[in-house]
């Protein structure tokens, strides 16, 4: 947060390159699929996003042990863009206060962010 779409942004946050040119959410938003103008796609569920999602309150969860494993049936309601590098996602279980980095998503829809992921259990 507090991050500015003008400003410059080093390092491995945000890369401009990998916020998408079109975004698509089918199986009545359980389906997350992305193509990016390099030609390449990625797609990955609403849940595997819901189960990722960093915000305090599920980091607060999960640190607490009390973050579900799993998110049966969680379908993406609405996705906004944030400032130029993220993305806010609305869930179907009511959690919308997600902020997704394009950088973070294309890890997750190519399998790049598990290794990140994995290690906070
Ligand atoms: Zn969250």
């Amino acid at each position: 947060m507090g991050l500015q779409p003008q400003s410059t942004v080093d390092g491995p946050l945000f890369d401009a390159n990998d916020a998408p040119e079109e975004i698509v959410v089918a199986r009545g938003g359980r389906d997350f699929r992305m193509s990016w103008t390099d030609g390449s796609k990625a797609e990955t569920g609403a849940e595997q996003l819901r189960l990722r999602c960093r915000c305090a309150w599920c980091t607060r969860a999960r640190a607490d042990g009390e973050f579900p494993n799993a998110f049966e049936d969680v379908a993406i309601v609405a996705i906004e863009p944030f400032g130029a590098h993220a993305a806010h996602i609305r869930f179907s279980d009511g959690h919308d206060r997600g902020i997704f980095p394009w950088t973070y998503l294309r890890g997750i829809a190519t399998g790049a962010a598990e290794a990140a992921v994995r290690p906070r259990g």
